[in-house]
């Protein structure tokens, strides 16, 4: 392969990764606006948010730490990484841990960080199954095998016909990303 093939198959690869995470943001986006009241979409205070996330990962039978924190309480420059994106989630292997008493070496920890406009059920869920699918080394982004556990967990942990809503919002997205794509084919390159 040459350099220039390389180069194109890397582009294509990331415009691959905006696409999926732009899709799945706008279900997201319109599932939360179509019942804002709803146990899906409810604004939640920070206590809440922590609580149902840490229900579902012991639910999901994970022992690892799960750290959450608010993303305007980071450090300044870290929050600038998180750029539009409402949460993100990441597997961290943190070198010497404290564990109150002691140091006790590495530890491996999920971490999610949320901005106040995440903090709500489904977003909860977006970034769990970033983690379940995720390891330290391999992110998997949002295609099929995070679609798949997010997917499930709405199923277990939502009102029943959420899912199905997303379902149907996710292929409407798709459907509209691949018409805008074909009407501009330029077009995702601008969200690079
Ligand atoms: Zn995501």
């Amino acid at each position: 392969m040459s350099a220039t093939d390389d180069h194109e198959s890397m582009r294509e690869q990331a415009l691959a990764t905006v696409r999926e995470a732009f899709t799945a943001a706008g279900a997201d986006h319109h599932v939360m606006g179509l019942d804002p009241g709803a146990e899906q979409s409810e604004p939640l205070a920070i206590g809440e948010f922590r609580s149902f996330a840490e229900s579902i990962w012991s639910a999901e039978r994970r022992v690892e730490y799960l750290m959450i924190s608010e993303v305007h309480r980071l450090p300044a420059h870290v929050q600038n990484w998180f750029a539009d994106s409402a949460a993100a989630a990441r597997w961290f292997t943190v070198p010497n841990w404290f564990d109150g008493n002691d140091l006790i070496g590495p530890r491996l920890v999920a971490y999610i960080d949320v901005k106040a406009e995440g903090l709500r059920r489904l977003v909860a869920l977006h970034e769990i199954a970033h983690l379940l699918v995720d390891s330290e080394t391999v992110r998997c982004g949002h295609g099929s095998r995070w679609i798949e556990a997010y997917r499930s967990l709405m199923r277990k942990y939502l009102p029943p016909g959420v899912q199905a809503i997303w379902d149907r919002t996710f292929a409407e997205t798709s459907n509209e990303v691949a018409e805008r794509v074909a009407a501009d084919p330029l077009w995702l390159a601008h969200l690079l």
